[in-house]
């Protein structure tokens, strides 16, 4: 898969050079292109935003420099890309839509800042390819990097091989609407703690039927609102 990533922080992205994500990158399986916004102005200080129209706080980011940009990196790819800007008034990114992504070839994010993007850029976006404006959740971030971040290594750990053992992406909480059941490793006993006894029995059945009843339980107590879903 081809990710293009726009934004005025660039250097941000050098943490995807390490773990699962940067083995994916040296192998091949994930090639990451990270730009500049400001390579894309022509003034002398590589000016990408401006005061808004009808007045307010803060600062637009202009239209000029992100049609330059989604020309360089959208346009250059063989099949139309999916364009992801990160919004807080974006649809909710969740597990489905990572799936959904990961399958694609060619991803373009583009980062906001400032009060956000000039709102005829998206539409702009949508003759290059096809627009989702994604909110990692109910909160203000100061800039769309983290949000990329955080859907970059959710969709690329979904591409077959960047994760050594498949199974573990299938058994995880999202998955399959539920949150996941607890986990344990050795000692059976720390600290005056111990691990469910179900789990050392050795009975397959049960503990698949133990893991069941607390994926359900944590869901019902932690996040009720899957459960309506
Ligand atoms: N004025 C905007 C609003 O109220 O919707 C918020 C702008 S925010 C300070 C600047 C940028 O951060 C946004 O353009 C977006 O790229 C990113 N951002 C902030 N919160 C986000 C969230 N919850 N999810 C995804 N991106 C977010």
């Amino acid at each position: 898969m081809r990710i293009d990533v726009v934004s005025i922080f660039p250097t941000i992205f050098d943490a995807l050079e390490v773990s699962l994500l940067g083995k994916a990158r040296q192998s091949g399986l994930l090639d990451v292109r990270v730009h500049d916004l400001r390579d894309y102005t022509h003034d002398r200080h590589r000016t990408v935003d401006d005061t808004p129209y009808g007045g307010g706080a803060g600062m637009v980011m202009k239209p000029g420099p992100w049609g330059e940009a989604l020309d360089d990196v959208a346009r250059d790819a063989e099949a139309a890309p999916v364009i992801v800007f990160p919004s807080p008034a974006g649809e909710r990114f969740t597990q489905k839509i990572a799936r959904e992504l990961s399958t694609e070839q060619h991803l373009v994010f583009g980062c906001g800042r400032y009060e956000g993007i000039d709102e005829r850029v998206f539409d702009y976006a949508a003759d290059l390819g096809r627009v989702r404006l994604l909110s990692l959740g109910d909160y203000v971030l100061n800039g769309g990097e983290v949000a990329v971040m955080a859907m970059v290594e959710a969709i690329g750990r979904l591409i077959p091989g960047v994760v050594g053992n498949p199974e573990s992406l299938v058994e995880e909480s999202h998955e399959d609407g539920l949150l996941e059941y607890p986990s344990f490793t050795k000692p059976a006993s720390w600290r005056g703690r111990e691990v469910p006894p179900v789990l050392l029995s050795g009975n397959h059945g049960a503990v698949a039927t133990w893991r069941r009843e607390q994926q359900l339980e944590r869901t019902r107590e932690r996040r009720p609102d899957l459960l309506a879903d």
